[in-house]
């Protein structure tokens, strides 16, 4: 019996520019995945549409453009909601040879398990209560990054005039003895961008300096780039 490929809802499929991160101005392939399970405060990608496709047929899709480009990122929403249909894309994908990128918001460790093998870069959103307004995801994180760290990741949070710092304090004591080599980004908020935030991030880059010898303040680009 054949079985039937599963389909992925996504909301658009796009060349640009990537504008956070390690690899900020780096031309990507972006697909988006409808769906996310948060609902974060700052969110710019709240998303209400999309197609369904068979993995063929996004891979159609993506065959579609020229392939000048860094790496596909597969973003969201949350591509990971989605993890069997991310997983035969994935895989497709790889049997062309092209660099596959996973931004994700670092809660569905057990998902991360199944697909980190075909994905090469892991850029992993770690979620501060007081800047989100949501739950604390602390536990979840902390396996997520063990699963994570077979691969290249990073990890970016967003710092808001409402952070408090017992956050920040509780990401160094959560990662203490598993994040030095990692690359940590904090993100002002391009909201609130001002010099009393520019001095709290530099203050929580100060505290987070325990934890990894790599801790930079990158703005999100993209909203000045305007560009997705
Ligand atoms: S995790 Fe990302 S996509 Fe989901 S609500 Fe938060 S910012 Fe938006």
């Amino acid at each position: 019996m054949i079985r039937p490929s599963v389909t992925g809802k996504i909301s658009e499929v796009f060349c640009s520019v990537q504008g956070e991160g390690l690899y900020t101005g780096s031309r990507q392939l972006f697909v988006r995945f409808y769906g996310c399970n948060l609902d974060c405060v700052f969110c710019d990608t709240k998303l209400s549409t999309y197609e369904r496709y068979t993995p063929n047929e996004l891979h159609d899709i993506i065959s579609g453009f020229t392939k000048n480009y860094h790496s596909i990122s597969f973003t969201g929403g949350e591509p990971l909601m989605q993890k069997d249909f991310l997983k035969e894309i994935l895989q497709l994908v790889k049997k062309d040879g092209i660099k596959t990128y996973l931004e994700t918001n670092g809660i569905f460790h057990e998902e991360l398990k199944d697909v980190i093998d075909y994905i090469d870069i892991i850029a992993m959103d770690f979620k501060l209560p007081t800047s989100g307004k949501h739950d604390k995801y602390w536990q979840e994180h902390k396996k997520f990054l063990n699963v994570a760290r077979k691969k290249e990741v990073f990890i970016k949070c967003i710092m808001c005039l409402s952070t408090h710092n017992e956050d920040i304090e509780e990401v160094t004591s959560l990662l203490k003895d598993s994040a030095r080599n990692i690359p940590f980004i904090i993100q002002p908020n391009t909201f609130e961008l001002s010099k009393r935030l520019l001095d709290k991030a530099k203050a929580c880059q100060d505290t987070l300096f325990d934890i990894s010898n790599d801790v930079r303040i990158i703005p999100q680009v993209h909203k000045y780039l305007l560009v997705h």
